[in-house]
């Protein structure tokens, strides 16, 4: 169902907003802590820079604030309507999801923010990939 060339393929895979041919972060592995936010400058494929102007992915914080609502809202529901757990345990739950998320939160939030400025190219997901120098 979710495929290349659809914008959420790009922010759930983390990749390249342009061709959606590569990752953008140099770990693919969210949970390698100390990479979380190491990106790629550009990507080998199209040759698309990440970081449009210095200090872009700063506004990926306010993306970020709405994706840690959303989590808190699912794991709220999950604890106290679904499992049926008290008001303070439900609030646990909320801490220990936003701490154990934090990684995905933190790219999720990247990977929307830059794909409302860039969107898919066919034409550059097509082109045959350049070689490396
Ligand atoms: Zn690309």
């Amino acid at each position: 169902m979710i495929r290349k060339g659809m914008k959420l393929y790009s922010i759930l895979f983390g990749v390249c907003p342009k061709c959606h041919q590569e990752s953008m972060y140099q770990n693919t592995n969210p949970y390698a802590l100390s990479e979380v936010i190491k990106m790629q400058e550009t990507c080998s494929h199209c040759k698309t820079k990440y970081e449009i102007e210095p200090s872009f992915f700063y506004g990926s914080m306010y993306v970020s604030y709405a994706v840690g609502i959303a989590f808190s809202v699912a794991a709220f529901i999950i604890s106290y309507n679904i499992l049926g757990s008290s008001l303070t345990i439900a609030f646990i739950a909320i801490i220990a999801t936003l701490i154990g998320f934090m990684p995905v939160i933190m790219r999720l939030s990247r990977n929307i923010w830059i794909n409302l400025f860039m969107s898919y190219d066919k034409e550059l997901a097509e082109k045959p990939e350049v070689k490396k120098g």
